[in-house]
C-alpha cells in the first residue's frame, strides 16, 4: 500500500509540477532530457534488478551473493534524483514536493535493500554500513550540483532545467512500473484505489 501510494504521488508529482516547470524553460529539445532519463533508468534497473521499486526480484538461490550491482544500480539512481533537490531549481514549494517524493519512494526501497543484504553473507554491521551509503547518494547528488553551479560563473538555470529533466524521465519509469507491479492480477481493489487516489491528490495539494 506504501508502494502503491508513493508511485502515485510519484506520478501525479510529475506530471502536476515538474513537468509543466521543466517545459516552460528556454531550454531545446527539453523532452529528449525526460526520455534519455526513462531509458536510463531502464539500463539501470538492468544492474539493480527493479529494487528502485521497494521490491525483490532477484531469485532467491542467487540472493547469496554481495548484490554489488543492485548496490551500484541503485546508487546511481540516488545520486542522479538528489541532483535537482537545490535552490537554483524552482521553488521552495517544489523543492519540499521533490524531497518529499525521494524519501517516500526510498522508504520501502531501503527495506528491500537491507534484507537483500542481510541475506548475502556479510555481517550486519557491513550491512548498516552499505544502507548508509545508499542513504547519503541522494544528499551527495545535490551537493554535487550545488558545487557545480558554484563553480561556474555562468548561468546556470538550464543545467539544473536539463537534470530536472532527466529525473522527471525516471521518475516517470518508477511510479508507472510501480503501479502496473502493484496490480498484477487486474483484481479490482477500491482499497488500493483510494490510496492511489490519495497519492495523487497529496500531490495535487501541494501546488
Ligand atoms: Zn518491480
Ligand atoms: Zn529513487
Amino acid at each position: 500500500m506504501l508502494l502503491a501510494f508513493s508511485g502515485a504521488y510519484l506520478f501525479a508529482l510529475s506530471v502536476l509540477h515538474l513537468i509543466p516547470e521543466v517545459y516552460a524553460s528556454n531550454v531545446k529539445w527539453i523532452g529528449a532530457y525526460v526520455l534519455l532519463g526513462f531509458f536510463l533508468q531502464i539500463i539501470l534497473e538492468v544492474l539493480s534488478q527493479g529494487i528502485e521499486h521497494g521490491h525483490i526480484h532477484v531469485h532467491q538461490d542467487h540472493a547469496h551473493a554481495f548484490p554489488m550491482a543492485m548496490m551500484t544500480g541503485l546508487c546511481i539512481h540516488s545520486f542522479l534524483e538528489g541532483m535537482p533537490l537545490v535552490q537554483t531549481f524552482g521553488g521552495t514549494a517544489t523543492q519540499a514536493s521533490l524531497l518529499f517524493g525521494i524519501i517516500l519512494h526510498h522508504v520501502p526501497v531501503a527495506l528491500a535493500l537491507m534484507s537483500m543484504l542481510l541475506q548475502s553473507h556479510i555481517s550486519k554491521n557491513a550491512a548498516v554500513f552499505y544502507l548508509f551509503i545508499f542513504a547519503l547518494m541522494a544528499p551527495l547528488g545535490a551537493f554535487a550540483s550545488q558545487a557545480i553551479s558554484e563553480s561556474t560563473m555562468k548561468e546556470l538555470s538550464g543545467f539544473f532545467d536539463c537534470i530536472m529533466a532527466v529525473v522527471i524521465g525516471i521518475f516517470l519509469h518508477i511510479s508507472t512500473t510501480i503501479l502496473f507491479e502493484n496490480d498484477k492480477d487486474h483484481r479490482f481493489n477500491y482499497f488500493k484505489l483510494l490510496i492511489i487516489m490519495l497519492g495523487a491528490g497529496l500531490a495535487f495539494l501541494a501546488m
